[in-house]
């Protein structure tokens, strides 16, 4: 059998593997998806994309393909508590969460990587993989019979059972599911009158929102007396319909069911998400209960982290350290994802006496701005930084320790020409951008690599915070987080 070459091999043409996919494109790095299903799924398991998710895509130009397709709610929750978290209070472009379902996200993503000349072959399975020192063999199934892919690098971006996890022997420890939630999208005959509903009292939970689509409704439901019921087991929508009307009076006339499912939560995360030369990303890399939507956006955040650092290395711009930072930087942020997907699972099944009282302490807490504001920046993942810099700085440059790594939200530049631009639209080709301030009279020496991989803008800053002001030059990641700053 013919061996084939690529530099980067995706495994898992899902809403990451896409994302992964078109990062590395775009860094000019030949990439092939190796995409089990033939066709794309219908149903939709996420229905959120949340702030940080909608900077990273307007970071690459493509933001307004999903603002168009969905719903914004200036608001989320945390564990169901009463009290909302608001993102309206949020320093960003995007204070909302985009209801999108989740079929339409993939079909974006996946349009956006065929643009960028992705090879895609669907219908492959992954079912092998060997490494050694200069490159990673997969071999799998697909409809003529067996292929082999030779890559210098391979991604599982292949879900929560993910074979390359397994294949490369890491570790994915952490705890079973120890009960199971419903879910349906349903027409409801008669709809709130809200957007979006939620409630737990001693009889479940149960949270009502749209899907994005304007026909149907996301009903999730807990029912006491049914969560150790297997996830195998179809939900019938009678069952559905009565935990609705225990928890809140009514079903809405909910009918014509489109997808009824159980999910649970299994709560895992690799222990690392590198081993030589195969990384992870997405549900490959950690799963949870979905509590908070975030699953999918904090997936995407890891491919838009990956990417241009895998496009550096395979194109020899940057060195092989370089890869060591992607864990580092990430594996931190879905042990926080664990960790906050945990406490609102607590939160969300507390149908004690106890429980419905610690529920409404803390929703009384969450009326304290400070307090609404730390959760809202961390759900939204506006919060995530990468203190230590990936990088020894370039000639002229500092890793300051107050500002590197932070992520800049979509400030207005104001160019020596004359020309008003937001940062974001600078940022389309994934490249290093750097910013110089008008003012200054030196410029960082961007020699050798960086020079190849840096795009240069003499501009002032519109707005932004105070820490932003003392620098004359600033260099800024392709994921639009600070890199260096020169003084
Ligand atoms: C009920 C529910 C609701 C959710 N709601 C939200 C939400 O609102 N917001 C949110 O952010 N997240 C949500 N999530 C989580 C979200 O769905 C996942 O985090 C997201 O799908 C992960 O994307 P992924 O690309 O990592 O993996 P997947 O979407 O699982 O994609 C993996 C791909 O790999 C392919 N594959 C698997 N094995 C192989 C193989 N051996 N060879 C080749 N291909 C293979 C699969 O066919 C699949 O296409 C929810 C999850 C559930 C269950």
């Amino acid at each position: 059998m013919r061996h084939e070459e690529v530099d980067v091999a995706v495994v898992g043409g899902g809403p990451v593997g896409w994302m992964l996919a078109s990062e590395l494109a775009l860094g000019g790095v030949k990439v092939r998806v190796l995409e089990r299903r033939t066709e794309r799924v219908r149903q939709s398991r996420a229905l959120t994309l949340h702030p940080r998710t909608l900077e990273v895509l307007a970071l690459r130009g493509v933001v307004d393909r999903f603002l168009a397709r969905g719903r914004p709610l200036p608001a989320a929750h945390y564990g169901v508590l009463d009290t909302r978290l608001d993102f309206s209070v949020l320093d960003t472009a995007f204070p909302f969460t985009l209801f999108i379902p989740q079929a339409e996200t993939e079909a974006l993503l996946e349009e956006r990587a065929r643009e960028l000349g992705v090879d895609i072959r669907r219908g492959h399975v992954v079912t092998g993989l060997q490494q050694d020192s200069e490159r990673v063999e997969l071999e799998g199934t697909c409809d003529s019979g067996t292929f082999r892919v030779r890559a210098r690098y391979v991604v599982g971006a292949d879900g929560a059972r993910s074979a390359v996890r397994a294949l490369a022997g890491i570790p994915f420890p952490g705890t079973d599911s120890t009960m199971s939630l419903m879910l349906g999208d349903v027409v409801l005959a008669e709809p709130p009158s809200q957007p979006a509903i939620s409630r737990v009292n001693q009889d479940g939970c149960l949270m009502v929102a749209p899907v994005g689509d304007g026909l149907h409704h996301r009903i999730v439901a807990v029912d006491p007396e049914r969560t150790a019921v297997p996830q195998s087991e179809p939900v019938r929508l009678e069952e559905l319909a009565h935990a609705a009307r225990k928890v809140i009076g009514t079903d809405f006339g909910m009918c014509r069911p489109f997808w009824l499912s159980r999910f649970g939560n299994e709560t895992r995360q690799a222990t690392t998400y590198r081993q030589g030369r195969v990384f992870l990303a997405g549900d490959a890399a950690h799963i949870h209960m979905p509590a908070g939507g975030q699953g999918l956006n904090v997936g995407v955040q890891d491919a838009m982290n990956l990417g241009w650092k895998l496009a550096g290395v395979v194109r020899g711009i940057a060195p092989e350290s370089l890869l060591d930072s992607y864990h580092r930087e990430r594996h931190p942020v879905g042990a926080r994802l664990i960790q906050n997907t945990l406490s609102q699972t607590a939160l969300t099944c507390a149908f004690s006496p106890a429980g419905l009282a610690l529920r409404e302490t803390l929703s009384s807490l969450l009326h304290i701005p400070a307090a609404n504001r730390a959760l809202a920046e961390q759900i939204s993942a506006v919060d995530v930084a990468y203190p230590d810099a990936p990088l020894p700085a370039p000639l002229g440059m500092d890793a300051a320790p107050r500002l590197v790594g932070k992520r800049l939200p979509d400030l207005g530049l104001h160019l020596d020409d004359g020309s008003r631009r937001p940062l974001y639209s600078l940022m389309h080709e994934g490249r290093w951008l750097l910013l110089q301030r008008s003012a200054a009279s030196s410029r960082p020496a961007l020699e050798g690599p960086w020079a190849k991989w840096t795009s240069v803008v003499s501009a002032e800053l519109q707005g932004g915070t105070e820490e932003l002001r003392p620098w004359s030059s600033m260099l800024i990641r392709p994921d639009g987080h600070v890199g260096y700053v020169g003084a």
